[in-house]
């Protein structure tokens, strides 16, 4: 084995060329991902930037055969430090991969290579009359094989599914280093275990993924937002409720709380003369699609729901859509800017305890002294639940990190999820003890295995055990 970092880049640059491999140093983006607002860092080794599936499967190879970490990153826009080199080792970035393969719009679909930005797959999409559904907030810089590794969500996952329901094969890189194809384009495909779904969601744990074929939908020929204000979160939960029973099926419904509806009131972009009301305590943001007249047909229903028997107190119609999803993508930064930092968990709540889960995270962190808000995509139960500290204050970070301890707690206790979107990666490994009976976490460590004998595919995480809980390193410890 290779002793050292300068001994590595020699050695992958024999294979791939010396400008495709870089010396990490410690400054370099390459170190970290979104996560850094909580401070995880790593340090790699070396940085290689492969250019094709072939020069991928012979970096993994390579690796394999040497005992050296593999840690795939694709946009580094991931929430959890799952890009992030906390091990060492090489970061195999996939930026490079942007052939788009075959595009088929008369088949609804289309093959491309895993370094394809979020936003190209859905521009392509639309260019050609056709629907990329997933929407993850970070559309410009995530790539598509970093969708398929975490299953991305985003709004429209509510009508449409996560990234995993739209992916019909995968191409990728598995140890020891072999390029293989799993899934594909028939239509119905039953004859083996689903070897493909593991790999979504995988976390770059289980091997590289150096290309995704995708299925698309017809775009919707209109889709039509609507915002609800109502009272209380126990008004607006049962709200939500009442969409479902209903019958109703909305493209997004989303929530914002009380405190996040404060945060963004002066850049709320309504309609002409109406503004959120004073009494708001929480709000949907809701959106219709399909032809026009069934949208505006849903549109109706809703509207009568709301406005007609429901608690709501205002229901607006906006008029500019663009506007109003800025304006909900802008909760992160506005919460942010309450009191400087924040420090933000996803999770879920299974709909029918969703009050209850949000009214016990507000007095969790209350007892712990610290304002909270929450928003999220409520049809799920999906909360980014967000206590807003000063992040120079090291008792506010302490206290948010056992907010964050009881959170996981609860969510457990009320039957949801530790994770909704964002992963697992680094900062929540170990978790899932908590949630799954000790013999599917059994499972889920011997598929790793079975996988990854050796443990080099981006070591230490996704850990469904964590042997012993280490107390939070100070560089953990930061919000923005
Ligand atoms: C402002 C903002 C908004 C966001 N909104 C959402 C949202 O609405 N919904 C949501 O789900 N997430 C959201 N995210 C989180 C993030 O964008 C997603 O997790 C995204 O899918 C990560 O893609 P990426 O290409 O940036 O992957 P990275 O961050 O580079 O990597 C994420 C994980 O996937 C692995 N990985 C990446 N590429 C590959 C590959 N080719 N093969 C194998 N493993 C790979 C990495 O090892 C890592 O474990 C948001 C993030 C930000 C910063």
């Amino acid at each position: 084995m290779p002793s050292d970092a300068t001994a590595i880049v020699g050695e992958l640059s024999r294979l791939l060329g010396s400008e495709h491999v870089l010396q990490a140093r410690s400054s370099s983006p390459y170190n970290r991902d979104c996560s850094n607002r909580r401070g995880i860092e790593g340090h790699a080794d070396a940085v290689v930037r492969p250019g094709s599936a072939e020069e991928v499967a012979a970096v993994v190879a390579w690796c394999y055969a040497h005992d050296v970490a593999i840690v795939p990153r694709g946009g580094g826009t991931g929430l959890t430090g799952g890009a992030v080199p906390t091990h060492g080792g090489v970061v195999l970035s996939l930026e490079r991969l942007r052939e788009v393969r075959e595009l088929e719009p008369g088949l609804w679909r289309m093959f491309v290579q895993a370094g394809v930005s979020t936003r190209d797959v859905q521009r392509l999409a639309r260019e050609n009359g056709l629907f990329f559904a997933p929407d993850p907030g970070a559309a410009e810089q995530s790539q598509i094989g970093g969708n398929v590794a975490t299953n991305a969500g985003g709004p429209h996952a509510l009508k449409y599914g996560v990234t995993g329901a739209w992916v019909a094969g995968i191409e990728a890189v598995l140890a020891p280093g072999e390029l293989v194809q799993v899934g594909g384009w028939a239509g119905k495909d039953v004859a083996g275990y689903d070897l493909k779904s593991l790999l979504i969601g995988s976390e770059g744990t289980l091997g590289v993924i150096t290309a995704v074929r995708l299925r698309l939908l017809p775009a919707p020929e209109a889709a039509l937002p609507l915002v609800v204000f109502l009272h209380t979160r126990a008004d607006g939960c049962a709200a939500i409720e009442a969409v479902f029973a209903a019958g109703l099926r909305p493209s997004v419904l989303d929530f914002m709380d009380g405190e996040t509806l404060r945060a963004l009131a002066g850049s709320y972009p309504g309609p002409p003369d109406a503004g959120i009301p004073s009494e708001a305590g929480f709000a949907l943001v809701c959106e219709v699609d399909g032809s026009l007249e069934d949208a505006r047909a849903q549109r109706a229903a809703l509207l009568e729901l709301m406005s007609g028997t429901g608690p709501a107190q205002a229901v607006h119609e906006p008029v500019d859509a663009k506007a109003l999803w800025r304006w909900r993508d802008g909760a992160n930064p506005a919460v942010t800017a309450v009191r400087g930092g924040k420090v933000s968990e996803d999770v879920v709540f299974p709909l029918e305890r969703l009050a209850e889960g949000l009214e016990r995270f507000e007095s969790i962190a209350s007892e712990h002294g610290l304002r909270s808000c929450a928003w999220g995509h409520g049809g799920e139960g999906n909360v980014h639940a967000t206590v807003l500290v000063d992040p120079q204050r090291e008792d506010e970070l302490d206290a948010a990190e056992a907010v964050g301890e009881e959170l996981f707690a609860l969510v457990v206790e009320l039957g949801g999820s530790i994770a909704g979107e964002h992963g697992v990666g680094w900062h929540k490994r170990g978790r899932l003890e908590s949630q799954w009976a000790a013999r599917a976490l059994e499972l889920h460590e011997q598929i790793k295995r079975a996988f990854d004998p050796k443990g080099l595919l981006n070591p230490g995480k996704k850990l469904a055990r964590y042997p012993a809980r280490s107390p939070a390193t100070s560089t953990e410890r930061n919000a923005t």
